[in-house]
């Protein structure tokens, strides 16, 4: 009897879970005889998707939800069985706030004649058609003072970049980061012509094909979809079991671990950080130099729970974000109990603010007690808050989100064509995208071509 191929999965967060779920769901369809395991040195699967869930409070410690504009997480969620479990963002949190001169001023058509963007920063946008093609990568805070002026910078792409991101755009490349943003300039010469461009292919799908707007979770949370993933998979994922080293044996790779346990396994693929990769020994020591060129941007997330009398503003959005130039100690609040009202108690709200960044690194490592001080005193400016906090849990993140350089999409072209052959993958939100939707996406393709690469050698 010939042994099985054995694919080791190094790093059990969204992307590792799904990669193990997709190899074995086509290795099937393949007929190929593979044994997927993956390995994680933490006590539970899910890597930064995590949820508490504590006398009827429920906060997210990472990622609050997923996006409905992409549908391959939606896809494996139902997979899973998970369809009745999926809860869409409430309808109450559809407007978006920005900070702006110390108030929260919604975000929309609304505004394009209001006083926020400011007249000039209006004005000069008109201008983006004119502006010519800039490079082919260039930071985020280039591309859009250069096309949309340096208002709209300031005021829009800021705050939304350090949302999504928690970057600093002066370093953010906008081509890694923002792909489809600058594949408009590319494509079409102007963001305007993109965007209209865009609207008219989606009218032309037909309904059920387009995608769709707003963002899910699942009823246990963010973690659900981790947790289920975990315990559907049909090989073992292991905790407490971090890949120290790799040894090549022949063509297949031994991995090892601190505490001398040891596995031969034909392909390896790495669903971990660029710096914990960097940091295992025997992976290409001519590759480190591109790992470790790859900023991770601390963040710490700090979730308050207040009566709801406690807060004057009516929360009645999604959250607000805070452009540079208003110089708070915050990036910007969700109001997670009005996206999922079963996230707190009845009567009560829940408001996640995030902390640091790339704007403010050294804030997001203040003692708790300073940052739960700091985030109230914010909070009392900006949505009227009153009085202490009921509930609290602060999730700390040292290196949470990579910070794409400029350039990046040529370290990933060097890195994956030096691996190419070698049996190593590299898989994750370093190379992948930073939403979980982008790490689900990418992992089915990275799937197929490895089972490829297999069946060939097979045949
Ligand atoms: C504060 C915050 C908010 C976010 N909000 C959103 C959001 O609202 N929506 C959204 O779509 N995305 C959001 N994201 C991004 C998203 O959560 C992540 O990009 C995604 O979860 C990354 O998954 P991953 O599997 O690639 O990496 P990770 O989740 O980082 O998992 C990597 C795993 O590798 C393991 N590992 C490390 N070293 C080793 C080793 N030597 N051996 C074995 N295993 C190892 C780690 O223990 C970890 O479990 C947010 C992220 C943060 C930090």
């Amino acid at each position: 009897m010939t042994e099985p191929t054995k694919i080791a999965v190094v790093g059990s967060g969204i992307t590792g879970l799904s990669t193990q779920w997709f190899l074995e769901r086509e290795s099937l369809v393949r007929g190929i005889d593979l044994r997927v395991e993956t390995w994680d040195p933490r006590p539970s699967a899910g890597g930064n998707v995590r949820t508490l869930s504590r006398d009827g409070w429920q906060c997210e410690e990472a990622a609050e939800s997923i996006l409905n504009s992409r549908q391959e997480t939606k896809k494996l969620a139902l997979e899973l069985g998970l369809g009745d479990r999926i809860v869409q963002v409430s309808p109450l949190a559809k407007k978006r706030f920005i900070v702006w001169r110390g108030q929260l001023r919604p975000m929309g058509p609304q505004s394009i004649f209001g006083s926020f963007p400011t007249w000039p920063a209006k004005l000069r946008a008109l201008w983006e058609p004119f502006v010519l093609p800039g490079p082919e990568d260039e930071s985020l805070a280039e591309f859009g003072s250069r096309r949309l002026g340096r208002g709209l910078m300031e005021q829009i792409m800021d705050p939304m970049v350090t949302g999504i991101y928690a970057a600093s755009p002066e370093r953010l490349s906008v081509r890694s980061a923002f792909p489809r943003i600058k594949a408009m300039e590319q494509t079409h010469g102007s963001l305007f012509a993109g965007l209209l461009a865009g609207r008219k292919a989606r009218k032309s799908l037909p309904a059920k094909e387009r995608p769709g707007s707003g963002s899910y979770t699942f009823q246990g949370g963010m973690a659900e979809l981790a947790r289920s993933l975990a315990d559907q998979v049909r090989g073992p994922v292991h905790s407490q079991r971090p890949v120290h080293s790799i040894l090549r044996e022949g063509v297949r790779w031994r991995l090892n671990t601190s505490d001398d346990r040891s596995e031969l396994f034909d392909q390896v693929v790495f669903a971990i950080p660029a710096f914990d990769l960097a940091a295992v020994s025997g992976f290409p020591s001519e590759l480190l130099a591109d790992l470790s060129k790859l900023p991770y941007n601390p963040v710490t997330v700090v979730g308050l729970g207040f009566d709801r009398s406690r807060v004057a503003h009516p929360l009645d959005g999604f959250g607000f974000l805070v452009p540079k130039i208003e110089q708070r100690k915050i990036l910007g609040t969700l109001f997670s109990s009005t996206l999922w009202p079963h996230a707190a108690p009845a009567g009560k709200v829940l408001l996640r603010t995030m902390v640091g960044g790339g704007r403010q690194p050294e804030l997001a490592s203040l003692p708790d007690a300073e940052l739960v001080a700091m985030v109230c005193q914010e909070l009392s400016d900006l949505v009227g808050l009153s009085g202490t906090p009921e509930f609290v849990h602060i999730a700390r993140h040292a290196r949470g989100i990579p910070e794409y350089p400029v350039g990046h999409s040529k370290t990933i072209e060097r890195l994956q064509s030096a691996l190419k052959g070698t049996g190593l993958h590299l898989a994750g939100n370093a190379w992948d995208g930073i939403g979980v939707n982008d790490c689900v996406a990418a992992a089915l393709p990275r799937a197929k071509a490895i089972l490829e690469r297999i069946d060939a050698q097979e045949v």
